[in-house]
């Protein structure tokens, strides 16, 4: 199986640091490659990083400010100057299709890339992809603002030893997938005898946002949550009155709703250390906590047994 991997290309709420590019996030999952809302110097991070134009296959933006969009227009010329073949679709909120149409017409150059712009409007939105399934939901942030999760369904592991047990081999374990049983001798095998629950996996990435309903449905039951995490938890007031999130509220979503993988990111510049991060998320937090820095890559766990 291809490999499923967040690459983390920035890590900077609002302005790029010495040490943090503005925000930029890959995922690798299967033959997608999406690129969620790349910031200024994301192409030169995706080469830092080895992550070639021509991996995109799909590109979401959660909101039209500048720390999740300025890249857009270096990734596009970049698609085309490659003359990447995939068709991209970019999923954003329906209100920031002005700023979309600017960056995407940002300067002058060869226009070979073939955009499918998709403006979201409802607020829980099923989006149509081929190989992924993918959701968004709006959050709670000062401008329209969207989170994105995706979703592999529940399948079946089928069970070599069992399908030997009652002989069934090449095209017949097929049919017994497809169909759910099969006869053999005059007696009956189903699926559930000779396969076991493969539990699907799951991703979410929720930035810049307020506590809402729609942060706990996004990270329900996820593998691996990306979540903007801006201040801590002494900054409180701040995070409510600015639209954002701290480590310890992150961290108590993770816990409450079952997230394996919490990655941590979007800081803001008042904060040196990111020890204080991992502090604050392990106190509330049992699982794996990952504070991105630039470039940070991140496996999705193993599958749930
Ligand atoms: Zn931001």
């Amino acid at each position: 199986m291809r490999v499923r991997e967040l690459v983390v290309l920035g890590t900077a709420s609002q302005v790029p640091t010495r040490t943090r590019n503005h925000n930029g996030y890959f995922l690798a999952w299967d033959g997608e490659g999406i690129l969620f809302d790349p910031g200024e110097g994301t192409q030169r991070q995706m080469a830092h990083a080895g992550v070639a134009a021509s991996d995109v296959t799909r590109i979401c933006i959660t909101h039209f400010h500048g720390d999740h969009c300025l890249g857009l227009p270096g990734v596009i010329q970049r698609l085309s100057l490659d003359r990447a073949p995939q068709p991209v679709p970019v999923h954003f909120p329906f209100e920031g299709l002005q700023y979309f149409e600017r960056l995407r017409h940002a300067s002058s150059f060869y226009d070979a890339v073939d955009l499918r712009p998709d403006p979201l409007t409802d607020d829980h939105a099923g989006i149509k992809a081929d190989k992924v399934q993918l959701e968004a939901r709006r959050l709670d942030h000062g401008i329209p603002t969207y989170g994105y999760r995706l979703v592999e369904p529940d399948g079946r592991r089928m069970l070599p030893d069992r399908l030997r047990e009652h002989g069934i081999a090449g095209p017949a374990v097929g049919t017994l997938q497809r169909t759910g049983r099969l006869e053999r001798d005059g007696a009956v095998v189903t699926l559930e005898e000779v396969s076991e629950p493969r539990p699907g996996q799951r991703f979410a990435f929720v930035m810049d946002t307020r506590l809402c309903a729609a942060v706990h449905e996004l990270a329900d039951g996820v593998d691996l949550l990306v979540i903007e995490s801006t201040y801590l938890d002494a900054e409180r007031d701040l995070a409510e009155a600015h639209g954002h999130l701290t480590a310890g509220q992150a961290a108590a979503v993770a816990a409450e709703r079952g997230v394996r993988t919490l990655v941590l990111t979007h800081f803001s510049q008042r904060y040196d250390n990111p020890d204080a991060f991992r502090r604050e998320a392990e106190a509330r937090f049992d699982g794996e906590v990952v504070v991105a820095e630039d470039l940070t890559r991140v496996r999705v766990p193993a599958r749930r047994p």
